[in-house]
């Protein structure tokens, strides 16, 4: 198996977008949400860019499509539901597609909840998950469009991936998300240790993006919810939580 390499863009105030380098030289990106810091990143990496891959229609996801699709001729792929809100789209995708890149087949999961049709990409080659806003690191995506009921199938079929499985997802919401898992478990000791740790991150300037899966099953209440009942009263305490 070649290496794979993921490079991360900050962008705004809080996105990371990911250059999924899946040949030497050649590069995926996802959930751009501008252009400019990714034509960048290709040029100073030395990536050409073949694709984009949406998990969502926001705009903090989409922003750079067409600038960057102008630049680089890339194939846009996003979630087939919808494909009215994805600039430039040229493949919706949906539940069990596969988008090959090199040698690596990306697995797509419905996973609607956030928006109502999220998808993720899983490579299980490179051992990635792009999740966009569904799967934080000690948290969720909110409810904008979906229901509790969608959230927990979504963080379901997201649970039962290998758990070496890397979560590269869109945003660096980690601190605030610890604090309020604390609050959630507040004896859980591989959370308390994951929030020292997040801390120590942070106080460095450090990313905590990308983590592994097996994190999210000790840690993430969300993922953690036994039932979808219980999930939903995570998640609405989760909304107006002050940490
Ligand atoms: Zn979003
Ligand atoms: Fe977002």
């Amino acid at each position: 198996m070649p290496e794979v390499f993921v490079h991360r863009v900050p962008a705004l105030a809080d996105n990371y977008i990911w250059l999924f380098e899946y040949a030497p030289g050649f590069a995926a990106v996802v959930d751009p949400a501008v252009a400019d810091p990714v034509l960048e990143a290709a040029r100073r990496l030395g990536l050409r860019l073949t694709h984009i891959l949406n998990t969502h229609w926001h705009p903090d996801h989409v922003g750079g499509n067409d600038r960057i699709k102008a630049a680089s001729g890339c194939q846009v792929v996003g979630p087939a539901r919808e494909a009215g809100r994805i600039p430039g789209l040229d493949r919706a995708v949906d539940e069990g597609d596969v988008v090959r890149l090199g040698d690596h087949d990306g697995h797509v999961l419905f996973v609607g909840a956030h928006t109502a049709g999220h998808v993720a990409y899983h490579f299980p080659s490179a051992d990635a998950l792009f999740c966009g806003d569904t799967l934080f690191a000690m948290g969720c995506g909110r409810l904008f469009e979906g229901t509790a009921q969608d959230l927990f199938a979504a963080l379901g079929k997201l649970s039962a991936l290998p758990p070496e499985t890397r979560v590269f997802c869109a945003h660096e919401y980690t601190l605030a998300n610890a604090r309020f898992a604390l609050s959630v478990e507040p004896d859980n000791a591989p959370l308390k240790a994951r929030y020292r740790q997040v801390q120590e991150q942070r106080a460095r300037g450090e990313a905590t993006v990308p983590f592994r899966l097996a994190e999210e099953l000790a840690t993430n209440p969300f993922l953690r919810a036994g039932t979808v009942e219980e999930l939903a009263e995570r998640r609405r305490a989760k909304d107006v939580f002050r940490g």
